[in-house]
């Protein structure tokens, strides 16, 4: 991130408070939670994401992230022979440290990827959350410590029927992980450039894309969808360099993970 300024005048609080106790019991729609954590319990076998890098596929999605695994998984499920190039040697990286809140849209476009396919991946995101069952958002003046702004959420069943849930970013790469086909998911493939085809013949562009990765090889495809996050190399093709500069917004979040424990223990004090 390019820091524009030096001065951080505010920062932003969030404050997501997961209680576990007694959730969603008698409730379809509100699962149990398990406990949140960021560190990966199920192993899961990392060599085999590594499948030969074919010379021609349909539909070519770089980066392997949270977006490029859940945007392979929507395509197969529709019968469409998408692959994800990775540019880390290893797709699952274990603890980032890092939550995700998923919201009730993210839950209806993972069931939406999921439609057709086998795999749950709503049921499995929240089987490794945290439900969130109040939210508080503080925005706090960085030098005085005074409350700017109180945003209180409070649970979003309510309003939209679905419950909000905080999961770890690690988890929930393993959870989209297991419903990639391993062999359409080729690590240590970084993508360094792309070119349109032209046909032979005509010396037309054909719509077909030539990416050519950082070790020289090629692969070529109908489509190319970047999913290569932040620094996208994609992006950074199609739209220039100017569009591709970050900006700091005066804004710094802090998360931390506070054990239910901890809430009990004050429950009791209180
Ligand atoms: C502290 C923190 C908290 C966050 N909280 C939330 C949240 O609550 N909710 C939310 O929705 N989002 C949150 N985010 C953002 C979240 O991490 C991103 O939304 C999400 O990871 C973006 O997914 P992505 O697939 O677009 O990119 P990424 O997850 O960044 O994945 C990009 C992938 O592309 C690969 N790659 C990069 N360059 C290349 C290349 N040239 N060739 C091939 N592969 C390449 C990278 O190795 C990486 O695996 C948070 C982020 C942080 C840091």
């Amino acid at each position: 991130m390019i820091l524009q300024r030096n001065r951080i005048s505010r920062s932003v609080l969030f404050l997501c408070v997961s209680l576990l106790l007694g959730t969603g019991k008698g409730l379809s729609s509100r699962p149990a939670s398990s406990s949140f954590a960021t560190k990966p319990t199920v192993p899961l076998n990392e060599g085999i994401f590594d499948g030969p890098l074919p010379e021609s596929v349909d539909v070519l999605i770089a980066g392997g992230g949270l977006g490029g695994l859940a945007t392979c998984i929507g395509l197969r499920n529709r019968g469409i022979n998408a692959h994800v190039i990775e540019a880390s040697p290893k797709l699952l990286r274990g603890s980032t440290g890092t939550g995700i809140m998923i919201s009730p849209n993210g839950f209806s476009a993972l069931d939406s990827i999921a439609a057709f396919g086998n795999e749950n991946l709503s049921e499995g995101m929240r089987s490794f959350g945290a439900r969130i069952s109040d939210q508080h958002i503080r925005i706090t003046n960085h030098e005085t410590g005074d409350v700017d702004k109180e945003v209180k959420f409070g649970s979003l069943f309510d309003r939209y029927g679905m419950d909000q849930y905080n999961i770890g970013w690690a988890r929930a790469h393993e959870v989209l992980a297991r419903a990639v086909p391993p062999e359409a998911v080729h690590t240590g493939c970084k993508l360094d450039s792309f070119e349109s085809i032209a046909d032979e013949t005509t010396g037309k562009k054909n719509g077909a894309v030539k990416v050519t990765l950082e070790d020289g090889r090629t692969i070529q495809t109908s489509l190319l969808i970047g999913a290569d996050g932040f620094g996208s190399k994609v992006r950074q093709m199609l739209a220039g360099d100017k569009m591709c500069q970050t900006r700091f917004n005066n804004q710094v979040s802090s998360k931390w993970v506070i054990f239910t424990q901890f809430f009990n223990l004050y429950a009791r004090i209180i």
